[in-house]
């Protein structure tokens, strides 16, 4: 995945956020610091976890809904690394109006 990969990615996880389809919510949770209901289309986040991580990791699950677990980690982890300041706080606007 490269740096376009990533502006393409993040620019859809802004529109998917934008469309207001899914809604998303903090949960305190066991294990997870994320889960996606995918019939009722709401994304919960464990608001003691790394939030944007956590978001952006989810987001991923959507868009590719057949990668494993451990390669949708090292995904979250390379996008995390590869945003600018300026798209970090886009997405943290985007997610405040989404609440
Ligand atoms: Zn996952």
């Amino acid at each position: 995945m490269n740096k376009n990969q990533c502006d393409r990615f993040l620019r859809w996880v802004y529109n998917e956020i934008n469309k207001g389809k899914i809604q998303i919510r903090f949960k305190k949770m066991g294990k997870l610091d994320g889960e996606f209901d995918y019939d009722g289309l709401v994304m919960y986040i464990d608001p003691r976890c790394d939030i944007l991580k956590t978001l952006l990791h989810e987001f991923y699950h959507i868009r590719n809904p057949h990668t494993g677990e451990d390669i949708v980690e090292k995904k979250e982890k390379l996008i995390a690394n590869f945003l600018s300041e300026r798209q970090y706080r886009t997405l943290i606007k985007r997610l405040a109006k989404a609440l």
